[in-house]
């Protein structure tokens, strides 16, 4: 396992795959395990990094993965047969703003695909989040660039931080959800929902 591990992070630096960094998936894996999560839904897949990672912290663990690239999709299925955790990972090929979920709910819903559909994926999604669930995103201070979207030259870059920033603003201002924003890694925003009154 160690060596698959390495192995992947091998692969992401030398084919530019954006992969989660180690002090966030630490406190992902954490979560999992204090607050006792059995049913997981990534979206953004990629080689399988993150998936493994938090499939592998607990047994009890059954997570979903959607990718919509396809060799990322097939080099995902590829690692994830190397994990022994195939009986536990169910990997989707589509698009995750197409895909059709019924009866279905999960503990935790990780999002780390386009940052631009943050607030997206989130509005969907957050339909098949189970009673006390979480929803944690990756990527929130995008490099650092976050609040500083208008000292970015290149116009797709900026109005990329920009969404990314309307993001925090969506959550901080949700009437639903309550959310923490961790400075650890390249930023996590932990969301759950607020107490019913
Ligand atoms: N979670 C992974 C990294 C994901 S990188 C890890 O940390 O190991 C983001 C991935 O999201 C990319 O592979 C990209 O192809 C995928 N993606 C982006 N938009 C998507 C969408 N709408 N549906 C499905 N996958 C998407
Ligand atoms: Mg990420």
């Amino acid at each position: 396992m160690q060596d698959l591990i390495k192995e992947m992070e091998t692969y992401a630096s030398e084919n530019n795959v954006p992969i989660i960094q180690k002090e966030s998936i630490v406190y992902i894996m954490k979560y999992i395990r204090e607050h006792n999560i059995k049913s997981i839904l990534e979206i953004g897949s990629a080689i399988g990094y993150s998936a493994i990672l938090m499939a592998s912290s607990s047994d009890d663990v059954k997570l979903t993965t959607i990718e919509r690239d396809e060799t990322r999709y097939m080099e995902c299925l590829k690692n994830i047969k190397k994990s022994d955790l195939d009986k536990r990972i169910n990997v989707v090929y589509q698009d995750a703003l197409e895909v059709n979920l019924t009866g279905v709910e999960y503990d935790l819903i990780f999002i780390d695909a386009a940052k631009g559909q943050n607030i997206n994926f989130f509005e969907k999604y957050k339909n098949f989040l189970s009673k006390n669930g979480v929803i944690i995103t990756d990527n929130i201070n995008f490099h650092g660039l976050v609040g500083k979207s208008d000292t970015i030259e290149s116009k797709n870059l900026r109005q990329l931080v920009e969404k990314i920033e309307g993001y925090i603003d969506f959550l901080k201002y949700n009437d639903e959800f309550n959310t923490e924003f961790l400075d650890i890694g390249d930023g996590l925003s932990v969301s759950t929902r607020k107490e019913e009154n």
